[in-house]
C-alpha cells in the first residue's frame, strides 16, 4: 500500500554515498530504511531494521516539508547502515546525526532529528515488547493533565466559560490561559483582557491550580506588574514572561516574583536550555520533545533540572504522535510536573492519525505496558501523505 502512496506522490528512492559506503558493514541489524510521511503540519518518520523490526517517530511540528528535506538530505546517510540493537547504538547514531552535518545544525535539522530519536526509540521499544517509558528507565503510570487553552482572541468571560466546562466535563483540575499579546505585538486589539481575565478566572476556577503563558508578551517590568496580579489570584504558574532570547528579562522576573517562572519549549539547542536552569533563569524547564530533537535531548535537560530540584514539565500542545511522545518522556522523568499539557481547544483530541491513545478519564491519561508508544498509526491517514524514503 505504501509503494502506491508513493507512487502516486513523488515517492524517490534516494540511496546515498554513504549508505553505499555502509552497505558492508558486519552487523545484521542495521537501519535499512528511513522513510518520511508529510502531511499538513505533521511529518511522521519510519525507521526499518535489517531484520524487519520498524519504529515510527513524528518531527517537530510545522514545516515538515522542510524537515523532511533535511531529514533525507544529512540524517538518513548517517541512519542507514548503522546498527540500531539497544539505547548506546541509538545514542551514538544520534550523536553522529548531530556531528555529521554540524554546520547546519539549525533548528529544521533539530526538528528532523526528533525523528529519527522518536522513531529509534519506538523500534527498540516494540522490538522488545515494552512501552517506550520502560526503555528509558521509567515506568507506566497515570498522568494528571491541565487543560490548554491555545487562545487570545476570546472575551474573558467566554474563556473562563469554555474553560471551565472543559474541566467539569473531564475532572481537569488544572488549567493554562493565554495572556498578553504573542511577542508584544498587536496590543490594541485586546486591551485590557489580560487585566480582566486573571481575576475573573481565579474566582470560577476555585481550588484548581491556575497557570497563564505569555508567549513573551512583555517587557521585565511589564511581565513583573502582571505577575503580581498572577501572585495576588493565586496562579501558580507564569510561563514565558518575556521574548525566550531574552535570559536576563526572564532571569530578573523570576527573582523579583515568588509565582514559579516557566520557559525553554521554544529553543532547538539543549545547552540553552541547560543554561537557563543553572543559570537560575526559570523555575520550571520546558523542553518540547519536537523542537528539541527528541527524547535523548529532552532528558538531558530533565536530568540537569533535577540535580538543581527543578521540576521539568514537557510542552505538549500539539494532538499528534507528540502527545504520545511527551506521555512516555513525562513518565521517564523524576522531576515531571505535577501536570501533562493537553491542548483543551480542540473538540476531538483524535487527528485520525492514529488509534489506541489512553482517553482522558477523571482528569488524567495513562500509559500501559502496551508496546512503543501504545498507539497504531492508521494506514489511512498515511494514504494522504507525501512519502519519501532512503533506503541500503
Ligand atoms: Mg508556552
Amino acid at each position: 500500500m505504501l509503494g502506491e502512496i508513493g507512487s502516486q506522490t513523488g515517492f524517490h528512492a534516494a540511496k546515498s554515498p554513504c549508505a553505499s559506503a555502509q552497505a558492508s558493514y558486519p552487523h545484521t541489524m542495521n537501519i535499512v530504511r528511513v522513510e518520511s510521511f508529510v502531511r499538513d503540519r505533521f511529518g511522521l518518520v519510519r525507521l526499518t531494521r535489517e531484520d524487519g523490526a520498524q519504529g515510527w517517530g513524528q518531527m517537530a511540528h510545522g514545516d515538515p516539508d522542510v524537515c523532511a528535506t533535511l531529514l533525507h538530505r544529512y540524517l538518513a546517510p548517517v541512519c542507514l547502515g548503522h546498527t540500531c540493537t539497544g539505547l548506546a547504538e541509538l545514542t551514538q547514531l544520534l550523536d553522529a546525526c548531530e556531528f555529521g552535518p554540524y554546520k547546519s545544525r539549525g533548528t529544521h535539522l533539530i526538528r528532523a532529528l526528533a525523528g529519527i530519536d522518536s522513531a529509534g526509540h519506538d523500534l527498540l521499544a516494540t522490538a522488545a515488547g515494552v512501552p517506550v517509558c520502560r526503555l528509558l528507565g521509567g515506568e507506566p503510570m497515570r498522568l494528571p493533565v491541565y487543560a490548554s487553552s491555545l487562545k487570545r482572541d476570546t472575551r474573558p468571560a467566554d474563556e473562563v466559560d469554555t474553560m471551565l466546562r472543559y474541566c467539569e466535563q473531564h475532572g481537569v483540575s488544572a488549567v493554562k490561559l493565554k495572556v498578553g499579546h504573542r511577542l508584544g505585538r498587536h496590543r490594541s486589539e485586546d486591551a485590557g483582557r489580560t487585566e480582566a481575565l486573571i481575576p475573573l478566572a481565579a474566582a470560577a476556577f476555585g481550588d484548581r491550580s491556575l497557570k497563564v503563558d505569555a508567549n513573551g508578551s512583555y517587557t521585565a517590568e511589564e511581565a513583573i506588574t502582571v505577575g503580581r496580579l498572577l501572585e495576588q489570584n493565586g496562579y501558580d504558574h507564569y510561563e514565558e514572561p518575556c521574548p525566550y532570547w531574552r535570559f536576563d528579562d526572564t532571569r530578573a522576573v523570576t527573582e523579583a516574583l515568588e509565582i514559579p517562572v516557566a520557559g525553554g519549549e521554544q529553543d532547538c539547542c539543549d545547552a540553552v536550555l541547560i543554561h537557563q536552569v543553572t543559570a537560575g533563569c526559570v523555575d520550571i524547564i520546558q523542553p518540547d520533545v519536537g523542537y528539541l530533537g527528541g527524547l535523548r535531548r529532552s532528558l538531558a535537560v530533565a536530568a540537569v533540572a533535577a540535580q538543581h530540584d527543578m521540576p521539568c514539565m514537557p510542552h505538549a500542545p500539539n494532538p499528534s504522535l507528540l502527545f504520545p511522545m511527551s506521555m512516555h518522556l513525562s513518565c521517564a522523568m523524576p522531576n515531571r510536573g505535577a501536570y501533562l499539557e493537553r491542548n483543551a481547544n480542540r473538540p476531538s483530541f483524535d487527528i485520525g492519525m492514529y488509534t489506541g491513545l489512553s482517553p482522558l478519564v477523571d482528569g488524567a491519561v495513562t500509559v500501559d505496558d502496551t508496546p512503543g508508544w501504545g498507539v497504531t498509526i492508521r494506514d489511512d491517514w498515511l494514504s494522504a501523505c507525501q512519502h519519501q524514503q532512503s533506503q541500503l
